[in-house]
């Protein structure tokens, strides 16, 4: 299978530098095909704007939808982006790995989705009608491949459980699982988490690294996060709600999942 590894960490040497390098060396013995995108090593531009796109008129307004429609449509994107959308193409699961920085994944990679998924690729996909509400939530360009998030928190597991004062870590990660990964068709694995990283010591590591390896064996084979695909019944179009009868009386993202 192919893999491509997102990696959003500054220095080589930190943990998720080192669980990064481990990875790729689990994925090759097994037979893998791996290609990583380092960000911090590839100086990758964490900013979306008209440079993006090579044929823009510098005296017209730039709009960022419409740009990346007529670059991606255009075959003028700016070749950072068509290479990173090249990878997509090829992998068949795709690792995020990096620590959670402020709750959310570093600025960088929240600069990779927004420039890689551009219009017509990460969305704006499918017929958009009263009917139809597009090919997103569980279809898309990225449909039948698998996606996971290896994070790193500062914090204890008990500080994401359920009455944890940071909130569950599933409520945190919710954006990126369902709105970043699920909506452009990925099937979406249980995020790897390695907590309270202050604590860790080379058996800690050691134990680490065995638990990312049993996760990269079961790549494959792993149930993914049971959301609700937008166009399979469950949601009304195009209000886009779910329906009365689909989980009566559940709110929150948790009303997302089956
Ligand atoms: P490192 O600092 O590189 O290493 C962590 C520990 O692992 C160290 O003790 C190191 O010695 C050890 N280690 C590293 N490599 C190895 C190895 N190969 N073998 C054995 N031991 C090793 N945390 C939260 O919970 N929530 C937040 O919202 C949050 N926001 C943050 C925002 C910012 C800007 C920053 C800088 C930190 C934030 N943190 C937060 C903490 C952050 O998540 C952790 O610092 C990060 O996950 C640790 O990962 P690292 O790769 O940087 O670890």
């Amino acid at each position: 299978m192919n893999i491509l590894i997102v990696h959003a960490h500054p220095e080589p040497r930190s943990l998720n530098g080192a669980l990064k390098d481990y990875a790729v060396q689990h994925l090759r013995a097994q037979g893998h095909a791996v290609q990583v995108s380092d960000l911090y090593a590839m100086r990758w531009k964490a900013t979306l704007d008209g440079a993006d796109r090579l044929d823009r008129d510098p005296d017209a307004r730039f709009d960022a939808s419409l740009d990346s429609m007529q670059a991606y449509e255009g075959g003028t994107q700016s070749a950072d982006i068509a290479a990173e959308q090249d990878k997509l193409r090829w992998a068949d699961a795709v690792l995020f790995h990096f620590p959670l920085w402020w709750f959310s994944m570093p600025a960088i990679m929240k600069g990779w989705f927004e420039r890689v998924y551009a219009y017509g690729f990460g969305y704006g996909v499918g017929e958009h009608s009263d009917q139809r509400w597009g090919d997103r939530y569980g279809e898309g360009m990225l449909a039948g491949k698998r996606a996971m998030l290896v994070v790193t928190t500062g914090g204890w597991d008990s500080h994401y459980g359920p009455r944890g004062i940071n909130g569950p870590l599933d409520d945190l990660l919710f954006p990126i699982h369902h709105g970043m990964l699920f909506y452009p068709g990925f099937d979406v694995l249980p995020p790897f988490v390695v907590y309270r990283t202050g604590r860790m010591d080379d058996t800690r590591y050691a134990r680490t690294t065995a638990a990312l390896g049993e996760r990269l064996d079961a790549l494959w084979t792993q149930a993914p996060i049971p959301f609700r695909r937008q166009n399979a019944g469950d949601y009304l179009i195009p209000q886009l709600t779910l329906r009365p009868d689909v989980a009566p009386g559940v709110s929150g993202f948790s009303a997302h999942t089956a």
